[in-house]
């Protein structure tokens, strides 16, 4: 890999977490629970799809120029 601006080979790669970690409570639960009766267990699939109260985490990997800190 060589830098854009420099032409610097020079290239470190830096790992990116972030993310919110929703910790769902008592009261999210019940809602839960009653929203999977009224809707005849449909909402059951939505924390399937969402990872359910883990939350979202995405890590992204940026490569940064070690000789003039410019990202790739
Ligand atoms: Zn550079």
């Amino acid at each position: 890999m060589i830098c854009k601006k420099c032409g610097s080979q020079n290239i470190q790669a830096i790992a990116n977490t972030h993310g919110k970690i929703k910790k769902r409570g008592c009261l999210m639960t019940l809602v839960h629970i009653f929203l999977t009766i009224m809707t005849l267990g449909l909402w059951i699939i939505v924390p399937l799809i969402r990872g359910g109260s883990k939350g979202k985490i995405t890590t992204t990997t940026d490569f940064i120029c070690m000789n003039c800190g410019t990202k790739q």
